[in-house]
């Protein structure tokens, strides 16, 4: 018989009843190391005071209204965004897939009301995740995700990571965007080359078509600066978020400029949650402590003795460890074999790393990890790698 919860997730044996700082822990009092944050959301790590006490008084005064309403919250937490990015706009959602989702309508939209409603074609990349909606698993494109869920949302194309002959044949007529992760996160923690966002940026001045960045994962953060595209000299037009947004409180968002927005007129778009005071409450807080509190600009040290360390794992691992990479806060080593038991063994000892592809193990801890920390989660994770 089903089990009562639709069973779509292998889930491993913990349940967690308390989360502090880095650490999670079990009802028998086990402690664990987190080194994923819930897939790169806990920026913040668990229980942080700051945003503890912003929910708790929002929780506390009002936590929906409706988009039907003014919701300053929301109005201010999207100012803060505009002032931090290239954005003139942003639209909330509940999620990165659904942020995704509005960032493709809203291509469709943009071509539509310049009379060119031929151009429905969004370029996608190998190794991509943008969500499992059914555009999102469209644009994603991997037979994993779409296996028996035909037909799919036409109006993707995708190529090869990284093929530049490819890229400039793919571009006709139909093109309306291109859609990437400056690193692919689910794809392997796979930075894109700052040369070839270069390449696509001018592609896409060149046909005018928008540049999508989803930094639903690398974003908020996770990778050095405050948003991956920053590392570079390349703008967006349009980039989504979520994960690490609100820390935990679902909220993502979808971040454009004001010439493609203006397609989203009243009525085009819309979401009963997206926003609600209490999320935009507690992303503003995040952003706070990012920012104003600092953390941010401590992370940064912390996120390259990561990557240090994780170079040295590869140097003394050679026979087991292909390669270390990724940046600041979002890394992976990448194994000669599958890592699901390596997994299993570091879970027994105490430490939690999570799976990004069959061998590749990746590390998303919370921006407040310490150095101490790292040297006690990498060497059991060193012990198990080289038994
Ligand atoms: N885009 C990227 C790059 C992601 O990593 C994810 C989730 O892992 C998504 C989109 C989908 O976000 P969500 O699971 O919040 O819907």
């Amino acid at each position: 018989m089903i089990d009562a919860l639709l069973p779509t997730y292998a889930r491993a044996p913990l349940t967690f009843v308390k989360g502090q700082g880095s650490w999670l822990t079990e009802a028998d009092g086990r402690r664990y190391l987190d080194l994923g944050a819930g897939i790169g959301v806990n920026a913040l790590g668990h229980g942080h005071p700051a945003l503890v006490a912003a929910l708790t008084e929002q929780a506390a005064t009002l936590w929906h209204t409706s988009n039907l309403y003014q919701i300053p919250q929301q109005a201010a937490l999207a100012a803060r965004l505009v002032d931090e990015t290239f954005a003139d706009t942003v639209f909330f959602t509940n999620s990165g897939t659904e942020a995704c989702e509005l960032a493709i309508k809203m291509t469709r939209r943009y071509w539509h009301d310049l009379g060119e409603t031929d151009r429905v074609e969004i370029i996608t990349f190998e190794g991509a995740f943008h969500g499992r909606s059914a555009a999102g698993i469209a644009a994603t494109g991997s037979e994993k995700m779409t296996h028996g869920f035909a037909p799919l949302l036409p109006g993707f194309v995708q190529l090869p990571f990284g093929d530049h002959d490819a890229l400039s044949a793919a571009i006709t007529n139909k093109t309306a965007a291109i859609l990437i992760e400056p690193i692919q996160g689910e794809g392997g923690i796979r930075a894109v080359p700052d040369q070839c966002l270069k390449g696509l940026r001018d592609i896409c001045d060149e046909h005018g078509l928008l540049l999508i960045f989803d930094e639903v994962q690398c974003g908020r953060g996770r990778t050095g600066p405050l948003f991956a595209y920053q590392h570079d000299s390349v703008t967006p037009d349009v980039m989504t978020l979520a994960k690490a947004l609100g820390n935990g409180i679902p909220i993502g968002a979808m971040c454009a400029t004001e010439r493609h927005a203006a397609a989203l007129t009243p009525g085009t778009h819309g979401s009963t949650f997206g926003g609600n005071p209490l999320a935009a409450a507690c992303a503003t807080a995040v952003l706070d402590e990012l920012i104003e509190g600092g953390v941010l600009d401590r992370a940064r040290e912390v996120g390259e003795y990561l990557g240090t360390k994780l170079a040295a794992i590869a140097s003394r691992c050679p026979e087991q460890v292909v390669e270390a990479r990724g940046r600041g806060h979002l890394r992976a080593l990448e194994l000669r074999e599958p890592v699901a038991d390596l997994i299993d063994r570091c879970r027994e000892e105490g430490v939690l790393v999570i799976q990004a592809g069959a061998n590749i193990l990746r590390f998303a801890p919370p921006l407040i990890v310490t150095r101490e920390m790292i040297d006690e989660g990498l060497a059991v994770i060193e012990r198990q790698i080289k038994s």
